[in-house]
């Protein structure tokens, strides 16, 4: 376009007036000076040290990545309104200490601080050696209440060397015992000048792109902020850094993995696996079932190895998704290894797989810590030989004594409960030079926007359809007495008709002993009231464990109709017959918590009910009233509650993000993912001089395993 170049002229920032040479000789130049970064932080007094350390505060740089939580008000003296929480910068003019008649108090300090506007009394409780530390001529920053009449109560105060009036917005910091907010808001603003040694580590494109201000930028928000709502910006800023950082470590580990070493390719066509499905298996698969397995399948031709995590509920099918893909390595003259993380597990697979290879299609082997010696023996012999195909176990079977003959697809259920080098272990056991292919396990849903992050680096598929015949769970919230009696009335009907019922007590957080009284308090009253035409027992965590195997046993084998419980049964009790519980007080529990409970009914062929007594108005109540579909919940739990809080999420170790909120930031996170993607593709090992900044971050985010290459 001619004329275009001739705007050249510098222009003011976001502006079209053009600088002219005297502006241009005004404006400040910068050399940041990274390493002024690295120099140690010094606090004090000694308390405030530790403190500091214990927050992570080593550097100048970690202190200016300390971000503010909040934003409060700061005022001068003339502009304090009675009521209001606020910081004032202030000199002490004289300071003296009063004894306080009420018992147990310690002298009051009442100094006489100014700033240019105006003077006030401040008062500290409970302090009485401030009077000899702050001497007249002291500069502080205070934070606290006016209580009008020229008094102001100070809540947490630090010595500043700053002069000038603060006033507006001022950031408010996440502290700890030893080390207060205004303390660190003091530290802050004395480092001030550090912010500009402040680095870019993105490249300047991606930001233009993405409309984010520079580092140094969106840091100098945060800390002093104009505005309450100048943060965010500033925040979006940080947080796609944050998001993008870890989604290019992710897709460069997922990289890794894919290159390297690779896996043998399960490419011939279908045989034992054709004839399995058509003649032995004994129900029809569902649709995810049948798409799962379809994904698993296109995996294992690869010559790269599979790393695919099924996600499904209890109970919605992921064994059989299992057995297909490990009957692939049979079919193809392979073994496979099936590995959950109790015997408890391990035992119901082995079980499961029975029955679904009925008339032993495939041999396969149990392997425990319980296993005798001389079947283990047996085991080992027809491992290493090859004889022995299919195996099923523990972490029995990732002993250095265990020798697979050609191992190629490994299964890992509750893939959260292993460790990485469990894992890898299991890996190396693959023939030399060769990898499994590995499909992982998980019965929590995770939703979508969690598993970028939690599970970057693995392929994805969830099995969201339970299989037909499922019976469904009827959910109803309840509450006052009218309901209640008609819910007791609700649940003799059932156990009239043969059925079992679950009574589930209130969480009680601060003390099992109180919530195990509590359960036995209530177990007292149905047995007399409610329930006295039938047999109750009790289950709560202090009971002995034969009492509590008793009472289970008892139950389970029908020998019981009503069981009253604590939150214990959460862990895996199945009863086909109960179909109905009632819980106290539900909106004590999460979300997931609650839907783990309701699962322990609606297990066998009758229809079930579950009745959460609580507050009509709960919208988490009324999310398990409305949905049964674990993946659904857990969306909705998600929105309810923040990305951090989701039980399930944080056994998943998925990422805790310092800046980014989840699911708020899922657009900005899709975004990161694509840049990310999009940037590796150019520049793999991020060795473009455009990018060295960017792999100095992610290697001080991450480590240098962030930058260790990719394989080709
Ligand atoms: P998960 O491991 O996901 O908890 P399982 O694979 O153990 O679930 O399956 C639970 C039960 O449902 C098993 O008894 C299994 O045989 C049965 N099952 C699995 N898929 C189907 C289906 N499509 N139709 C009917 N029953 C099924
Ligand atoms: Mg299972």
């Amino acid at each position: 376009m001619p004329g275009h170049h001739q705007g050249v002229a510098p222009h003011a920032f976001a502006s079209d007036d053009a600088l002219d040479a005297a502006a241009l000789a005004r404006a400040p130049v910068r050399y940041p000076r990274p390493s002024r970064l690295d120099e140690p932080l010094v606090v004090k007094p000694a308390r405030a040290a530790e403190a500091a350390e214990a927050l992570g505060l080593g550097t100048v740089g970690d202190l200016l990545e300390h971000l503010p939580r909040d934003t409060g008000e700061a005022r001068t003296v003339a502009t304090l309104v009675p009521g209001e929480t606020a910081t004032v910068l202030v000199e002490v003019r004289s300071i003296t200490s009063r004894p306080v008649r009420r018992r147990g108090m310690k002298p009051l300090v009442e100094a006489t601080v100014a700033d240019a506007t105006g003077v006030t009394k401040a008062t500290f409780f409970n302090q009485p050696w401030l009077e000899r530390k702050y001497r007249p001529g002291t500069r502080l920053m205070l934070q606290g209440s006016y209580q009008g009449r020229n008094r102001f109560r100070v809540s947490t105060h630090a010595v500043t060397s700053e002069v000038a009036a603060v006033e507006g917005a001022v950031a408010q910091y996440p502290a700890t015992k030893g080390i207060t907010s205004t303390e660190i808001l003091s530290l802050v603003r004395e480092h001030r000048e550090a912010l500009a040694d402040v680095v870019e580590p993105l490249p300047a494109r991606m930001r233009a792109r993405e409309r984010l201000t520079d580092r140094a930028a969106a840091l100098t928000a945060e800390h002093f902020p104009r505005d309450a709502r100048e943060g965010d910006g500033a925040r979006r800023r940080l947080a796609f850094e944050e998001l993008l950082l870890h989604q290019l470590t992710v897709l460069r580990r997922k990289a890794r993995r894919g290159g390297g070493v690779g896996a043998e390719p399960l490419d011939e066509p279908p045989t034992l696996t054709e004839r399995w499905l058509r003649d032995s298996l004994p129900f029809t698969l569902t649709g995810d079932q049948v798409r799962a397995m379809e994904a698993v399948g296109h995996d294992l031709q690869r010559d790269r190895p599979m790393q695919r995590l099924l996600m499904g509920e209890v109970g919605s099918g992921k064994t059989v998704v299992a057995l297909h893909a490990m009957l692939r390595a049979v079919e193809h003259g392979r073994q496979a290894a099936l590995m959950a993380p109790t015997e408890t597990l391990a035992e119901q697979h082995f079980a499961t797989l029975a029955t679904l290879m009925p008339g032993e299609l495939v041999a396969t082997a149990l392997l425990t810590g319980s296993t005798p010696a001389a079947r283990r023996a047996d085991i080992l012999a027809k491992l290493a030989s090859g004889e022995l195909q299919l195996v099923v176990g523990t972490h029995a079977l990732i002993e250095d004594t265990v020798e697979f003959d050609r191992l190629a697809v490994v299964v890992v259920d509750e893939q959260h409960r292993f460790g990485v080098r469990q894992r890898v272990a299991l890996d190396a056991k693959a023939p030399a030079g060769l990898a499994p292919h590995v499909l992982h396990m998980t019965a929590t849903p995770i939703p979508r926007t969690l598993a970028l992050t939690a599970f970057g680096d693995l392929d994805v598929t969830a099995l969201r359809e339970l299989p037909a015949g499922r019976q469904p769970i009827a959910t109803y919230v309840a509450s006052g007495e009218r309901e209640r009696s008609r819910a007791y009335e609700r649940i003799r009907e059932e156990l009239h008709a043969g059925r079992q019922a679950f009574v589930v007590c209130p969480l009680v957080a601060e003390s099992e002993a109180l919530q195990a009284r509590a359960a036995t308090k209530e177990y007292v009253r149905l047995a007399r009231t409610e329930f006295r035409d039938f047999r109750v027992v009790l289950l709560h965590g202090q009971m002995r464990p034969r009492e509590k195997h008793d009472a289970m046993a008892s139950f389970a084998a029908g020998g019981a109709d009503v069981l009253v419980a604590t939150s214990v049964i959460e862990v895996g009790i199945d009863v086909a017959n109960a179909t109905v519980m009632l819980v106290e007080d539900a909106d004590r529990y999460g979300i997931s918590q609650l839907h783990q409970l309701r699962g322990r009914v609606g297990r066998g062929e009758h229809p079930s009910l579950c009745l959460l007594f609580g507050p009509k108005e709960s919208p988490r109540l009324r999310a398990l009233a409305d949905h049964e579909d674990g993946f659904r919940l857990a969306e909705i739990d998600l929105e309810l509650r923040g990305e951090g809080e989701i039980i399930g999420t944080r056994q998943h170790g998925a990422t805790q993000f310092r800046v980014a909120r989840l699911p708020e930031d899922a657009e900005l996170l899709r975004a990161a993912h694509d840049h990310a993607e999009r940037l590796l593709r150019a520049d793999p090992e991020l060795t473009a001089p455009e990018h060295a900044l960017l792999a100095a971050a992610l290697q001080a985010a991450y480590g240098a395993e962030a930058l260790e290459p990719i394989p080709a």
